[in-house]
């Protein structure tokens, strides 16, 4: 399972210098409403040992920089074809748009900085633990009048799990209120690094059958519903939210949810369930990563088709809290 985290260098793992540490992150939002109490910034960090297929931020898959092409933003000027040290981009001869030799390409990203559109963009780059935080530190003001604070996502946290740990070490010395969001497929020493600092987990279960789990996502379920049960029985005071992506047709039967909710009221230190219900955001980012969006013909599921789930699990499940998250609630 650990070659799962050795797709290039192993970011924000431990070094002997601990002042040198750096994660790779790819990007921050700021006072996002979905992704804890209060208002958050969130720390999106970059690789993912999963591939799901409904991923709605596929340039947070690769544990090294990427690139992606906005066709759209493109005038067709030549400027980045011209500024290609290795030639490896050259004009469509059908309208202005750019084609890249991928086999060329030594990901430079001059063309990134050259562009005067934008249409160019670089998914990823090094942080240092102090500049993460002195970003985060910016909004204390909102997590103060909001019962905010940060929130760790990805990608997947613990691909990077020392950097992980030592931000939120340090939004816990400011007082943050602490949150991360997980697939949970890690070894468990990844894990006891970051559980002291944490205020709440979010952790997703995707599906509960491990071959249905294995084709949709390329992993096994075992060890992720292993790890949240030791999550729970885990001596400090996180509460565990378990997440749901609502998928139409692929993890939304009346089997699955119940194996789900049967499996949710065993842990320990459960708060709640949330439904994320499937969305189309990502396919754009699909398009300019020159990657093929494999569920291109399914349907998001309609408000009543959510509500009627997010009731089902209600149901099944008396005394555990359902939400639905993703600002469908
Ligand atoms: S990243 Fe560098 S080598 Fe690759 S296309 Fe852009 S300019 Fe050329
Ligand atoms: S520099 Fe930007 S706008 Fe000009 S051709 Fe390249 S991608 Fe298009």
């Amino acid at each position: 399972m650990d070659e799962r985290y050795n797709m290039g260098f192993q970011w924000g793992e431990a070094m002997n210098d601990r002042s040198k540490l750096q994660g790779l992150v790819l990007r921050i939002e700021r006072t996002s409403i979905h992704d804890g109490r209060g208002l958050r910034t969130v720390l999106f960090l970059k690789g993912c040992p999963l591939r799901c297929s409904w991923c709605s931020t596929p340039e947070s898959q690769q544990f090294y920089p990427e690139k992606g092409y906005g066709g759209s933003r493109c005038t067709g000027c030549g400027i980045c074809v011209r500024s290609c040290p290795e030639g490896a981009l050259s004009l469509s001869a059908d309208g202005g748009k750019v084609h890249l030799d991928a086999a060329k390409c030594n990901n430079c990203f001059v063309c990134v900085a050259k562009c005067p559109q934008r249409a160019w963009k670089k998914y990823g780059s090094m942080m240092s633990v102090e500049e993460a935080v002195h970003e985060i530190s910016k909004d204390e003001i909102f997590f103060f009048h909001s019962s905010g604070g940060v929130t760790i996502s990805g990608g997947e946290p613990l691909g990077q799990a020392d950097f992980t740990k030592e931000v939120l070490k340090a939004c816990r010395k400011r007082g943050i209120h602490t949150a991360m969001e997980t697939s949970f497929y890690a070894p468990w020493k990844r894990i006891e690094k970051v559980l002291p600092w944490l205020d709440v987990l979010f952790v997703d279960i995707k599906h509960m059958d491990t071959d249905r789990h294995r084709e949709l996502t390329g992993v096994d379920n075992p060890l992720i519903l292993d790890n949240i049960r030791r999550a729970g029985e885990s001596p400090f005071p996180l509460e565990i939210i378990v997440r749901i992506p609502l998928i139409p047709g692929i993890n939304d039967s009346d089997v699955n949810l119940l194996k789900t909710g049967e499996f949710c009221r065993s842990v320990k230190k459960l708060k709640e369930i949330e439904l994320l219900p499937y969305h189309r955001l990502g396919m754009e980012t699909y398009r300019n990563l020159g990657l093929e969006y494999q569920l291109k013909d399914l349907v998001p599921p309609s408000q009543h088709q959510i509500l009627e789930r997010a009731n089902f699990l209600r149901r099944q499940n008396p005394g555990v809290p359902v939400k639905v998250g993703g600002g469908f609630g």
